[in-house]
């Protein structure tokens, strides 16, 4: 069974929202693990993310993050 990977994570320019992510998911990915280059939905812009650490963020951070998923799921 596929287990999903939502993460909580902040753009470069500050904006949050909630995408896949699978660690390690290769070998060749294993250098950029801690921040990636990907689609902003927020800002709608082509930009680096870092993963939010839920034990550390900011709960408001959290909860606003939740709020946009760049998958929408039916
Ligand atoms: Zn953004």
């Amino acid at each position: 069974m596929f287990e999903r990977f939502d993460r909580p994570v902040r753009c470069k320019d500050g904006h949050l929202f909630t995408t896949i992510w699978v660690p390690f998911a290769s070998a060749k990915a294993l250098r950029l693990v801690d921040h990636r280059f990907q689609r902003c939905p927020v800002g709608h812009h082509w930009t680096s993310v870092w993963p939010l650490d839920p034990s550390t963020a900011d709960p408001a951070d959290l909860a606003r993050a939740g709020e946009v998923h760049d998958i929408h799921i039916p």
